[in-house]
């Protein structure tokens, strides 16, 4: 009997055990039709039930409006990179500027893939750039945002943030730091933001977001599901170019987003801001009171409650780390390959206790390798 792994992983996250016990036991016969939901017609009453359950439970857990729609697509996030691109320049038209903020990896690919798409991307910030590394949002004075008034309304289609960068371990630490964003921003200009890598961990304003957009694979679920949530208006204008089926936004919505079968197989979680803190900050706290044995690179106030990173003295001890972390349980704990270090993420399956035995092993190395 294998014990369940302890397990860090950036995405695919760990699942909860009765959502995996839950799957197993509905696995021959689910609800009573004799079929696993995978073999169900994505036109059935219970599969459609289930796509309505979900989506209410969307709405409810972010309270979402009846302004925005929540669209079911696949694709993944970086379906969405290009997505946003292709329906917001169709929505905004003939508008083709948009305002990027750049704070690590995935806003950069996001840029890069809008620019490709034919966007004239701006740079609103570029952490790198200001911060010489992807180390935490830049401050007020360096951000270069469209000013209020009838030119950025006629010119800028959307401007564009990631709310936590997965790799790098910076997070905006909302409401406060998007301030930046919404003091220098003009409301009418549509907000975009990828949170794939902390939805369902805090509160989103909904007045201020006009899209948000996540892969499942971290705080929600399973990979193969990107939750996508749409101001309506931005669904009701004339499309005059085509936009590839599976990306378009308004094609998905007309159809429930259902318009083609859809993967299977979901498990709901209720994600708590408290416990991501707490989970988190066990960890900085460990690092804090390591005499600089565990170093985070992230300034405190952008340091992610999502995706802990850190480094030791040098690449060999993290070598030796991370061999040492395997040998106790834990898995998946070594930095994204284009960072380095240590990763370890949180995701709202992630169970304090896990949390708490890694704290304990953090402060065990150190006393074994000083
Ligand atoms: N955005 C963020 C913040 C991510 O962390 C990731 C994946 N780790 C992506 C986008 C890309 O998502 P996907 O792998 O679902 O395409």
């Amino acid at each position: 009997n294998t014990p369940r792994a302890l397990n860090f992983g950036a995405g695919p996250s760990p699942l909860p055990l009765s959502v995996l016990m839950k799957a197993q036991t509905s696995l021959l016969n689910y609800e009573g039709t004799g079929m696993s939901v995978m073999e169900l017609s994505h036109r059935s009453k219970p599969f459609m039930q289930l796509m309505t359950h979900l989506k209410s439970t969307m709405r409810e857990l972010l309270e979402i409006p009846n302004t925005h729609d929540i669209l079911l697509m696949q694709g993944g996030g970086t379906g969405q990179f290009s997505a946003v691109a292709l329906n917001l320049l169709a929505a905004r038209a003939p508008r083709r500027q948009a305002y990027y903020a750049v704070t690590g990896s995935w806003s950069k690919k996001a840029a890069e893939e809008a620019k490709a798409l034919g966007v004239e991307v701006v740079e609103a910030v570029n952490g790198a750039k200001e911060l010489g590394g992807y180390t935490g949002i830049p401050p007020a004075g360096a951000w270069r945002l469209p000013e209020n008034g009838g030119k950025a309304e006629e010119e800028v289609a959307y401007a564009y943030y990631c709310g936590n960068e997965t790799i790098h371990g910076v997070e905006y630490s909302m409401p406060e730091t998007l301030s930046n964003l919404n003091s220098f921003l003009p409301v009418s200009v549509p907000l975009v933001a990828d949170l794939s890598s902390n939805i369902l961990t805090r509160k989103i304003d909904w007045t201020r977001h006009a899209v948000v957009y996540a892969g499942a694979q971290k705080n929600i679920g399973i990979s193969g599901v990107t939750v996508v949530v749409v101001r309506r208006d931005l669904l009701d204008t004339a499309t005059p170019e085509h936009i590839p089926l599976v990306l378009d936004w308004r094609v998905c919505a007309q159809a429930d987003s259902l318009y083609n079968t859809p993967p299977r197989r979901w498990g709901g979680l209720r994600g708590l801001d408290q416990r991501a803190a707490e989970k988190s900050s066990l960890l900085y706290r460990t690092m804090d009171e390591s005499d600089g044995y565990y170093r985070c690179p992230v300034d405190p106030g952008a340091r992610s409650r999502m995706n802990v990173v850190f480094r030791l003295a040098n690449e060999d001890l993290e070598t030796k780390f991370l061999e040492e972390s395997v040998k106790t349980g834990f898995v998946q704990l070594k930095g994204h390959r284009s960072a380095g270090g240590i990763r370890a993420s949180l995701y709202n399956a992630v169970e304090l206790s896990a949390v708490e035995a890694l704290a304990k092993f953090m402060r065990e190395f150190q006393a074994g390798h000083p």
